[in-house]
Order: structure tokens, then C-alpha cells, then sequence
């Protein structure tokens, strides 16, 4: 077996519908979540729910990068669209993405990470790249009005659902190039980066992270965030050179 591609998706939603496509698929429990082993596309990979919030995704990529050996982390789910022209049914792919909680001032400039002198942590720029063409292709096979964009640049990470006007035109106002906010991606890069992995990070839009958050969020999750989730992974695999 070659060293696997991992997926991970933040809720059962973003993953389930990948689990039935998995062949040769295994599960193996560590740290109280299952890890499905198995091939997809022609790759060894693992598939894993981390759950919300950036302890769990964290804890979920130093388990895949150091007890499955992962080669690359390729991270898929939804998130709040920030940016003016990032509307619901969207797609953002990460370029960078920092934690808008992480507030050590005045010991350390606000949003970094202390003592790694970053606050933005970098996607891998092949993977990302691969990933955002795989979206585009996605996004223009789709029926569907007016046809989803594909975004890239980039995303915030905290451990807030964000719900209210006042709260995302806050961090539109302290961070303006942000386009999307989620409560993981930030922590899988900063764990990415102590492994020196490639990862990339993929979000559709549920939601504009404002009061109607909520309502939306169910809706789109039922409906739409399963098969986006599932048809940006395969599209991805299917696009590599089969190992
Ligand atoms: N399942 C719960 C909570 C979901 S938390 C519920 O039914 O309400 C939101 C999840 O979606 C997180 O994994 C986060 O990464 C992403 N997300 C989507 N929209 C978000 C937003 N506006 N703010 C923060 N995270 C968001």
C-alpha cells in the first residue's frame, strides 16, 4: 500500500455520501472516530469524520498524518460565505487560512499563532490548484442557475458558528480578502505545516454567516452538501495519476 490520500469532512453529512463509493474499505477506530481505509478513484485513502471545531480537526489530522502515514490531506465541507460575491452554492477553495480567534495580543500580534511568527497558514498551491479545477469542470457540468462560482483565497477558522450580521460584518471590516469562515480548516493547515504535508481545503457555501445562518444551514446540509462534497472528491481522485 502507498502512503494513502486522507479526506476528511467535519460532519457526517460531508463524508457519508463518500462512504458507500470506498472499496476494499476497512474501518479502524482510534481516538474515538473511525477511519475508514479503502481505494477510491484508483488511490489508497482515508476517509474520516473529525467532528466540529478546530481541537477535533486537529486532533484528527495528527492521527492521520502520524498513525496512517497520510501523504496528503485533502480537507471538504461547507462554511459561511464572507466575501461580497461568495454566494450560497459557491465553492471556495483555500489559499491560506487563519484562526480569527486566536488573539495573543499584545505578547503577539493579533491572529498569530504564537511562536510559529504566522498567523496564515498556506495550502499547498498543486493540490490546491488541482482541487479548484476540479470544481471549475464541476461547476460548469452543473444545471443550476445562476451557476455556482469557484472561489479562491482566503478562509477564516474559529470555534464560533457565525450567525449574526453584526459578527460577520466584523471580520469582513478586520479582515477584508477574507472569503469564507469555518470552524476547521485553519487548524488542519497549522497541523499540516508542523508535519510538512500538502493539504488543501475545499468549502461549498451554506450559509452567508448572518441572522438567516441557521435556516439555511439545515436546508443546503440535507440537500446539497453530501454530493457536493462526494462528486469534488472523486472529480479530484479521478484527476491524479492513479497510484
Ligand atoms: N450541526 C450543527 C452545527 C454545525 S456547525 C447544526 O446543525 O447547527 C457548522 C459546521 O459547518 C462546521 O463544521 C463549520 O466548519 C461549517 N460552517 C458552515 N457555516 C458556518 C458559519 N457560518 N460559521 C462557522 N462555521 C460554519
Amino acid at each position: 500500500m502507498t502512503a494513502p490520500i486522507a479526506i476528511v469532512g467535519a460532519m457526517h453529512e460531508e463524508i457519508s455520501a463518500l462512504l458507500p463509493c470506498l472499496e476494499q474499505a476497512q474501518a479502524v477506530r482510534r481516538g474515538g472516530r473511525d477511519f475508514h481505509v479503502g481505494r477510491l478513484e484508483g488511490h489508497d485513502v482515508i476517509l474520516a469524520r473529525s467532528g466540529i471545531g478546530k481541537v477535533a480537526a486537529a486532533t484528527t489530522c495528527a492521527v492521520l498524518l502520524d498513525a496512517f502515514g497520510a501523504a496528503a490531506l485533502l480537507f471538504t465541507g461547507v462554511a459561511g460565505g464572507l466575501g461580497e460575491r461568495v454566494r450560497v452554492g459557491d465553492i471556495v477553495v483555500a489559499t491560506e487560512l487563519l484562526q480569527h480567534d486566536m488573539d495573543a495580543s499584545p505578547l503577539f500580534p493579533r491572529w498569530e499563532v504564537p511562536l510559529t511568527g504566522r498567523a496564515r497558514f498556506a495550502a499547498d498551491a498543486a493540490w490546491t490548484a488541482r482541487v479548484a479545477e476540479s470544481c471549475r469542470t464541476l461547476a460548469t457540468s452543473r444545471a443550476r442557475t445562476p451557476r455556482a462560482m469557484v472561489h479562491e483565497g482566503l478562509v477564516l477558522s474559529g470555534d464560533r458558528f457565525v450567525s449574526t450580521h453584526a459578527e460577520s460584518d466584523r471580520l469582513r471590516a478586520e479582515l477584508p480578502d477574507a472569503l469564507a469562515v469555518e470552524m476547521e480548516g485553519a487548524a488542519l493547515a497549522q497541523v499540516c505545516h508542523d508535519f510538512g504535508r500538502p493539504f488543501a481545503v475545499v468549502r461549498t457555501i451554506s450559509d452567508r454567516a448572518d441572522d438567516e445562518a441557521h435556516g439555511d444551514f439545515q436546508r443546503f446540509i440535507d440537500e446539497v452538501a453530501a454530493p457536493y462534497s462526494r462528486d469534488i472528491v472523486r472529480a479530484t481522485l479521478a484527476d491524479l495519476a492513479a497510484v
